[in-house]
């Protein structure tokens, strides 16, 4: 039995699909949500929908019960995380589970981005919790940069402080195809040692620049898009002006010296092996979020 939860959030839907369209019986797919009345078309396809909650541990015992490998889905509330985590690792190793995967942060071992330390506080969770883990390091979605696509044209730009950094983004399909692939994978031996096995996936599509992708969005829509790009001071300053407070501004600065430092990009082939297909280029991306 293969649980996911958040799977009434945009990754954890495409999950259950995958998992649906990979021949996994529906029936032995359990589709973990805080609102179950979310998922009731999946209830209706004969998927098990149960209630969970990461912030109400007493739910999560009879989610996870008489489950295999879970997937676990990172939270979407900043700063909250890790005890919300935490409550799933521990319910799931009170439960039998046997595998957990847990959608962390790319280049989690030494990146420098501002949204990592939840991530890497999780993996740590996740090693110390003696059960078998696979550590599903997504990049960025390049849903990030398309569901901006209409900002973009009608500004003729994109404003950033990456300088020459490339993001291995992928998009959330692509994504969700991996993590399916990897609950799938026949990885749950013991390690030799007998410690529970560790495996590490960094999880990346195809790189680009942010000039390269204001280049697509211009071929793609015929609206001319540049890139201008600032330093990581003068971004936060202009940011603010356009009236983020000083925090956020900083804060999404940061995201993009991270970028500049390439720490969102990777070299990794593991999504297209995960996935069994080839990452959706950027430019087919672009034209889906176009419509
Ligand atoms: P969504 O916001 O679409 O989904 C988040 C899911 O988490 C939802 O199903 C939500 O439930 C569920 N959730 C939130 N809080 C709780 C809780 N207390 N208990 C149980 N479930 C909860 O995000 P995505 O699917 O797009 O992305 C998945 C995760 O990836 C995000 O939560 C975030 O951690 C991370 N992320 C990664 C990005 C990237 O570029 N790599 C970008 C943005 C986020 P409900 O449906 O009830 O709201």
């Amino acid at each position: 039995t293969y649980a996911v939860t958040g799977a009434t959030g945009h990754l954890g839907r495409l999950v259950v699909e995958e998992l649906l369209s990979r021949g996994v019986p529906a029936a032995d797919v359990v589709a973990i949500a805080r609102t179950p009345e979310k998922a009731g078309d999946l209830a209706e396809r004969g998927v098990q929908v149960r209630e969970g909650d990461y912030d109400r541990p007493d739910t999560l015992p009879s989610a996870l019960d008489g489950v295999q490998r879970l997937l676990l889905v990172s939270g979407s509330e900043p700063g909250v995380r890790v005890p919300q985590h935490t409550a799933v690792i521990d319910a799931a190793r009170a439960a039998g589970v046997q595998r957990i995967a847990y959608t962390s942060i790319l280049n989690a071992d030494d990146t420098t981005n501002p949204l990592a330390g939840e991530h890497q506080a999780t993996e740590q969770v996740l090693r110390a919790s003696g059960l078998a883990i696979t550590l599903l390091r997504n990049g960025w979605y390049t849903e990030n940069y398309t569901d901006r696509i209409a900002e973009y044209v009608e500004r003729g730009e994109i404003v950033g402080a990456a300088a020459e950094g490339k993001v291995s983004a992928a998009t959330r399909a692509d994504f969700a195809g991996a993590a399916a692939g990897a609950l799938l994978a026949d990885d749950a031996a013991p390690g030799a040692d007998g410690a529970a096995p560790v495996v590490v996936h960094e999880l990346g599509g195809p790189a680009f620049t942010f000039a390269e992708l204001a280049s697509t969005i211009s071929d793609v829509t015929g609206s001319p898009v540049a890139y201008r790009d600032l330093s990581v001071d003068a971004f936060a300053a202009e940011l603010q002006q356009a009236g983020l407070d000083a925090g956020t501004a900083g804060f999404v600065a940061g995201i993009d010296a991270a970028i500049a430092a390439g720490d969102l990009q990777t070299d990794s082939d593991a999504l297209v092996r995960l996935l069994g297909r080839p990452a959706t280029p950027l430019a087919d991306a672009v034209r889906v979020a176009r419509g």
